[in-house]
């Protein structure tokens, strides 16, 4: 397989976070050409100079490079792995930049290698509103010298790149792992605010101390990260049986309130798990080691 790299790139989904890709392209002068499943979409792109063609074989034929941004892989898949699609794509190389699992980025590496597809993976890790700007964070995996290769063109997206490794699914599990904290935090945000609420606090007034918050985390990720990969979960400062009863106060202050404290009584329950297998005394990063046991 030979691979190419020029000053054109095709970008696969036109949704909020394809149409930045394309237009981060556009402001670096490079050739753009797009396509997305519903027409329409590329009319503010167009007028900017984007190639607008009309099936997305032209489009992969259009560019050495092609970025794929769509919902999940089913949709990529349904792109793709059309006939005419995956024949324009050989020789060439398509980086997705489309979340979903790393089981879906290896069975597509093995699927690309059988017609002689070049294909690293990627995942952004902020919102479509960074890209272009010093605060996008993309990752990726695959072979580290098509990434190289294709670097330049990238670069076009701003921020901080970073290839995380040849195996093609590591891009995906860092998202995971990623996407695992924002949602959880979220989740937590939301029932936060609903709690407030009932007990008269504005979700203004929460604000900055939710901030504070947020803030205290960071060093926490660092310190327990140490502890995690050591296995030595010390509790000296916070142990584990003392986190339970913060925890149960959340959960009787929000089920007084009639508010559903579902997440809040998973940790909880996470945590007494522990509690109950004898690592009282330990801190609460200790529920890590103990979730994969049946
Ligand atoms: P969506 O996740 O809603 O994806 C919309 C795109 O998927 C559209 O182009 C849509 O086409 C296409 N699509 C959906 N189903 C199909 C299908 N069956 N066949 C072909 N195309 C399909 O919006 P985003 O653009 O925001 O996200 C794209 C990817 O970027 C996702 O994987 C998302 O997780 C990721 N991402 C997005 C961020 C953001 O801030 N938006 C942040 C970080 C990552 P159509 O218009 O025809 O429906």
């Amino acid at each position: 397989m030979t691979s190419y790299t020029d000053d054109s790139v095709t970008v696969l989904g036109l949704g909020p976070m394809g149409r930045a890709l394309a237009g981060a392209f556009l402001n670096a002068g490079l050739r753009t050409t797009v396509w997305n499943r519903t027409p329409g979409r590329d009319r503010e792109l167009v007028e900017r100079g984007a190639v607008s063609v009309r099936s997305a074989e032209e489009a992969v034929a259009a560019s050495g490079l092609t970025v794929v941004c769509v919902v999940n892989y089913d949709a990529s898949d349904a792109i793709l792995r059309r006939d005419a699609v995956t024949a324009a794509l050989n020789g060439r190389t398509a980086v997705s930049l489309t979340a979903d699992t790393p089981g879906r980025a290896r069975d597509t590496e093995r699927w690309a290698t059988g017609h002689g597809i070049w294909y690293l993976d990627g995942a952004i890790m902020t919102p479509a509103t960074t890209i272009g700007t010093a605060d996008a964070v993309v990752i990726y995996s695959g072979p580290e010298e098509l990434y190289r290769e294709h670097r330049p063109v990238l670069n076009a997206l701003g921020g901080t790149h970073t290839h995380l490794g040849e195996e093609i699914g590591r891009a995906a599990a860092y998202d995971i792992a990623l996407l695992d904290i924002f949602w959880t935090a979220m989740a937590g945000y939301a029932h936060a605010l609903a709690v407030a609420k009932a007990e008269g606090v504005t979700a203004r007034e929460l604000a900055p101390f939710a901030k504070g918050i947020g803030a205290i985390l960071p060093p926490i990720f660092e310190e327990v990260a140490e502890e995690v990969d050591t296995g030595s979960f010390s509790g000296e400062d916070n142990p584990i049986t003392s986190a339970t009863s913060s925890m149960a106060h959340v959960v009787h202050t929000s089920e007084a309130h009639g508010i559903d404290a579902g997440v809040m009584r998973a940790a909880e329950g996470m945590a007494r798990r522990v509690i109950g297998l004898g690592h009282g005394t330990d801190g609460f990063m200790r529920v890590t080691e103990m979730l994969g046991r049946r």
